[in-house]
């Protein structure tokens, strides 16, 4: 998914950047298991004798760490989708967590696995420790998961708690602090989402403005520069009639002399409603290209049918023209209207220049028509 395409809805966002993060934080997690599941058992007394259940172990996590694994992100990232694809991943984690306590209680109660029980109980403390800081995207879940890696070693500590009291007391102090840090983690993420957030809209505000013109608000030259050679390939790839009309004001000079440059700036952006009044097509892109200067760029549209529109508008501004200050000014415009063709124009520069030329044309016989290039 490129940056594009990144949900900008804040829901949406939400379980998309969840979706992401947990996707990429879960199978460095299932490995560890596996290892440390061998650590606790290879480092014990006698790992052969214990080989029955060193092996059910190791089998277990394994499963565990290739079914996460296995457990792609959906293709159609859909909400329904992403949704459905983290609750069965929750599921997958919160059974790793609960093999692990239920390992780590075994650990505690199996008499030759003694002198792994301080490798198990490390183990354990780091688990919990990463992930509070791993998945507070969701504090719940992220809760359980840590209950479920810790409780069960607890009540086994408890069964023999005149012994192990001072380690049961030390770890249960450690669990509430990290409940603690949790919270503080699912905050700090929660404020870093509203941020990024922020920050991706701003981004394509600031984008859009820069493609923007601030007084007709028609795309810009910018605009333009980036989107006509993309246009122009995707006409050529799919063999579908692209056509660009350029307008021009004749005369405005004289606007601006006679009634004052604000005068000249209203009729600008009303010239830029007119175009918008006719050409309504969504695929149509509407732009200011400089000074009193416009231009269309008219996706699946012929020449013929781009000829008709532009005759048309030329027809409309000849005969209702602008009102300035209450009195009406007659305007008119020349337009020069091409189609691109493939065995003529070499690129984009080529086909722009083909119409620029028709524009100079309808200018230089006389202004107030509409060439074809
Ligand atoms: P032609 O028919 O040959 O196009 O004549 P013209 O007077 O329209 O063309 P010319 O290129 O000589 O002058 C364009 C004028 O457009 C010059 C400038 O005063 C005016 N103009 C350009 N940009 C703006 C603008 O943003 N606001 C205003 N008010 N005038 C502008
Ligand atoms: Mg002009
Ligand atoms: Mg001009």
């Amino acid at each position: 998914m490129t940056e594009a395409n990144v949900p900008r809805q804040p829901q949406a966002f939400a379980l998309w950047r969840e979706t992401q993060y947990t996707a990429a934080r879960s199978p460095l997690g299932g490995i560890y298991y596996v290892v440390a599941w061998l650590l606790t058992w290879g480092l014990s007394e006698e790992p052969i004798a214990l080989i029955v259940p060193g092996i059910v172990g190791a089998i277990v996590f394994s499963l565990l760490l290739l079914l996460r694994r296995l457990h792609r992100l959906p293709l159609a990232q859909t909400d329904a989708a992403q949704k459905r694809w983290l609750n069965l991943h929750w599921c997958l984690i919160l059974i790793t967590a609960l093999s692990w306590g239920l390992a780590y209680a075994f650990v505690q109660q199996h008499p030759q696995l003694q002198s792994s029980s301080l490798i198990a109980t490390l183990i354990t403390i780091a688990f919990s420790t990463a992930l509070a800081f791993n998945y507070a995207m969701r504090l719940r879940r992220a809760a359980l998961t840590m209950l479920l890696i810790y409780l069960p070693g607890l009540l086994s500590l408890a069964l023999d708690w005149r012994e192990q009291y001072a380690l049961l007391i030390v770890l249960g102090v450690y669990l509430s602090y990290l409940l603690l840090i949790l919270r503080r983690s699912n905050r700090e993420y929660l404020n870093t989402l509203a941020l990024e957030l922020q920050l991706l809209n701003q981004q394509e505000r600031l984008e859009k403005l820069s493609r923007t013109d601030s007084l007709t608000q028609l795309g810009n030259r910018y605009h333009f520069n980036s989107l006509f050679p993309v246009m122009v390939a995707n006409a050529q790839r799919h063999l579908q009639p692209l056509s660009l009309m350029l307008l021009d004001i004749d005369f405005f000079k004289r606007v601006n002399d006679q009634h004052g440059h604000a005068a000249g700036d209203s009729c600008l952006s009303d010239f830029a409603e007119r175009m918008r009044q006719n050409f309504r097509r969504d695929s149509d892109t509407l732009l200011r290209l400089g000074g009193e200067e416009f231009g269309i760029l008219m996706p699946n549209t012929s020449l013929e049918q781009a000829r008709l529109m532009a005759e048309q508008f030329r027809q409309e501004l000849e005969r209702e023209g602008f009102t300035v200050s209450g009195a009406s000014l007659p305007l008119t415009t020349s337009l020069g209207v091409g189609c691109y063709d493939g065995q003529r124009d070499r690129n984009a520069e080529a086909f722009y220049k083909r119409v620029d030329d028709a524009l100079y044309q309808a200018k230089a016989n006389g202004r107030n028509r509409v060439e074809l290039a």
